[in-house]
């Protein structure tokens, strides 16, 4: 295939814009649709701030997806509208790239179920970045060998979710092991939550501010030690190398795909 077609949901969010300069900028894929609750009728080029693009910006994903030769559906919306996208977009036989946050296990196994049922593949990354995908190969290392780890993740206030996908994937990595040899002291905790959430039994702790993007600190605690992973995003750039490669697989993916960790080399 030479050219992607890419109709993009979540156009006019701080993601979708990001992802409009993007596929503006490289001669492999085409915006051909863009698709939002708010800045309807607008141009996607010109609500990216670059040159007017002729896609402008349609509330109906439905109708997209039936007049637009798309040949995958990328996913920034939100955790309350990601699931019927999904749907819509596999019934219409559109592979899905998604990063919309927020999915828990039975979300992501009833997407399993729409990739079989449907024949056509989704590829679902909590975390574009590079940076963060290596952080979370580098904790399974280290959780074979410490048996106490907390997580610390930290986003700008406008953020729906907490956890961030990012966290909950990495403690679902360390897993389950790590997590149930850590003591369980919630019954002391003097205000409920003080510890934070547990994901696989691990503490995760939710940080929401203004001032932040989107930053994950990994604790690793021993005997006289503590080992920490740090990833910070400063700028949406970090998520763009990483979903064009989700983007560019996508057209011949026919299978459930759960982090770009399963696209690198
Ligand atoms: P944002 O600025 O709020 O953008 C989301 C946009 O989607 C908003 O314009 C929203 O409109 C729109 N929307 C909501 N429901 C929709 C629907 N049914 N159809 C079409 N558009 C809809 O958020 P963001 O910062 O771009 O982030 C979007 C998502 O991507 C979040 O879940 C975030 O956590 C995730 N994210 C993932 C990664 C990653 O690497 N996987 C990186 C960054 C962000 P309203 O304002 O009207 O709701």
């Amino acid at each position: 295939m030479n050219q992607i077609n890419v109709l993009l949901c979540g156009a006019a969010g701080k993601m979708g814009r990001e992802i409009t300069r993007a596929i503006a900028g490289v001669p492999d894929l085409e915006l051909v649709g863009a698709v939002d609750l708010i800045r309807v009728g607008e141009d996607a080029g010109l609500l990216a701030g670059i040159r007017p693009l002729g896609i402008t910006v349609s509330d109906s994903l439905p109708e997209m997806l039936a007049r637009k030769k798309a040949h995958v559906l990328a996913d920034f919306t939100s955790p309350l509208a990601v699931m019927e996208n999904i749907k819509l977009a596999l019934q219409h036989r559109v592979p899905a790239v998604v990063g919309t946050t927020g999915l828990g296990d039975d979300e992501l196994q009833s997407i399993r179920q729409w990739v079989e049922q449907y024949a056509t593949g989704a590829i679902i990354a909590p975390n574009f970045a590079l940076g963060a995908v290596l952080m979370m190969k580098m904790v399974q290392l280290c959780a074979r060998y410490f048996t106490a780890v907390e997580i610390i993740e930290m986003h700008h206030d406008e953020k729906l979710d907490a956890p961030s996908g990012t966290a909950l994937q990495t403690a679902r990595l360390i897993g389950d092991s790590i997590g149930a040899v850590m003591q369980e002291r919630e019954k002391f905790e003097k205000i409920p939550g003080a510890r934070g959430g547990r994901v696989s039994g691990i503490p995760v702790h939710s940080v929401r501010l203004p001032g932040l993007v989107a930053h994950q600190e990994v604790i690793f605690g021993g005997a006289g030690q503590l080992l920490t992973l740090r990833h910070d995003a400063f700028t949406r750039e970090c998520f763009i190398p990483g979903l064009l490669l989700a983007i560019r697989r996508a057209p011949r993916n026919e299978k459930f795909i759960f982090g770009i960790e399963n696209l690198l080399d």
